[in-house]
């Protein structure tokens, strides 16, 4: 028998069976020459659209100029400018920045930033919450088990505590951020003393878990508890910020600001880099060498995220972002009113989920046919939550009415087709 040589893991699958050939703003052109409009955006990826001019030519100039700047052996003159335009942009008093690849290594860096800066052991997580596929990060994630299982045991001393989604559990929002609050102090007398708790870590909006905003009221629970007893409060802004709540950060609809934030995903419009900001006061508190990597901070996709700034600024896309997710929203919770097994539909700007159900039960099997028939209409979607039961629609922010509304009649048309 011969064996094929070169072949890609089979454990990667693609949720299309598009092969991208070239990416256009809010569109993907396949080998095949067919135009998709691409509401998944990379995984919220691709905030100015794909290939747009500016980071493009940022890009270029950068790669013709140096690519590898290795951050910890030589000064790259790009870090420096990012770090000064994402101080613009942070809630005071986070003004220093750690820049990495991947949003799971920001993740990493901040339970190693807690840790060293409180010398404390716990961190509290939430219930559904996505932040990574590293041991350490996998470790706080609870968004879905297929992540976790068979790669146990874990990191030590997380604890989970339940996350404000009144939809699950039934209950209005004033009794599920009620329940939340008391188990979050029930876990302090009884898991992790206050003491031995380094930081709370949270998702504004989660995102894998099912597209959840959590609540002011509850943000502001974590904030108080925080500041009473010392814990650091971090925000992940990997999925939910960068504009795409409507919002420049997610956690600005809540008025509660953290003491770190994980920042990926729209940086830099497709390149990868990542970034932990804090202060650096807190900053300093880390250990010398706690902070590195071979890769971190490349120079090409710094670059190209000084240009994704300029732009999201410049084409005001986080006010653009507000106003689509807005027409969207209503176009969605229209819909509804005639197909009862979308259950629920909730987000925030053009971060929107729609959670389909048969009866009681979660429907991933029909959000997979829906995506399917999308897809043969022009339309890339993604889905998500613990049973994939959840449409997720996450157009770039550069995305207009028309392509809002071309979506929403395309997604009409697959309900129709998959009742
Ligand atoms: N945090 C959140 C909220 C995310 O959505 C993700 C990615 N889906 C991550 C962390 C991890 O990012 P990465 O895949 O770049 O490691």
């Amino acid at each position: 028998m011969t064996i094929q040589k070169g072949k890609l893991s089979p454990l990667i699958k693609q949720a299309t069976g598009i092969t991208a050939e070239k990416g256009e703003g809010a569109y993907i052109i396949s080998t095949d020459g067919r135009r998709y409009l691409d509401f998944t955006s990379g995984i919220g990826v691709t905030s100015t659209g794909h290939c747009h001019p500016r980071v493009v030519e940022a890009a270029q100039k950068q790669v013709a100029t140096m690519i590898h700047a290795q951050a910890t052996t030589v000064m790259n003159p790009r870090l420096p400018e990012l770090a000064e335009k994402l101080g613009e942009l942070t809630p005071e008093p986070l003004n220093a920045f750690f820049f990495s690849n991947t949003g799971t290594e920001v993740a990493e860096a901040g339970i190693r930033l807690v840790r060293q800066a409180t010398g404390r052991p716990n961190i509290i997580v939430f219930h559904g919450g996505f932040h990574g596929r590293t041991m350490g990060s996998l470790s706080l994630t609870t968004s879905s088990i297929g992540l976790r299982a068979g790669v146990s045991p874990m990191m030590g001393g997380v604890v989970v505590a339940p996350f404000p989604h009144a939809h699950h559990y039934g209950w209005s929002e004033e009794e599920t951020t009620d329940f939340c609050l008391r188990e979050l102090d029930r876990i302090f007398v009884t898991i992790s003393h206050p003491k031995e708790t380094a930081a709370m870590m949270i998702e504004p909006v989660q995102g894998e878990g099912g597209y959840v905003p959590a609540n002011t009221r509850f943000m502001q629970g974590l904030r108080e508890r925080c500041d009473k007893h010392g814990i650091m409060l971090v925000f992940d802004e990997v999925q939910a910020g960068f504009g795409r709540s409507g919002k420049f950060w997610a956690h600005d609809h809540f008025g509660v600001k953290p003491d770190a934030i994980m920042i990926a995903k729209g940086l830099a419009s497709g390149f990868p880099i990542s970034a932990l900001a804090a202060s650096e006061e807190t900053m300093a508190k880390g250990w010398p060498g706690s902070q590195g990597g071979t890769y971190g901070g490349n120079a090409v996709a710094a670059a190209a995220s000084i240009a994704t700034i300029d732009v999201i600024r410049e084409e005001g896309l986080v006010a653009n972002a507000d106003i689509m997710g807005k027409r969207l929203r209503k176009g969605l919770e229209e819909l509804k009113k005639d197909f009862p097994d979308m259950a629920d539909v909730r987000g925030m700007g053009l971060m929107q989920g729609v959670e389909m159900r048969r009866g009681s039960c979660p429907d991933g099997e029909r959000a997979g046919k829906i995506l399917r028939e999308c897809e043969d209409r022009g339309l890339l979607m993604l889905r998500c939550g613990p049973y994939q039961e959840i449409v997720r629609w996450l157009p770039p922010l550069i995305v207009n009415e028309q392509q809002i509304d071309e979506a929403l009649g395309i997604f009409h048309e697959a309900l129709r087709a998959t009742a």
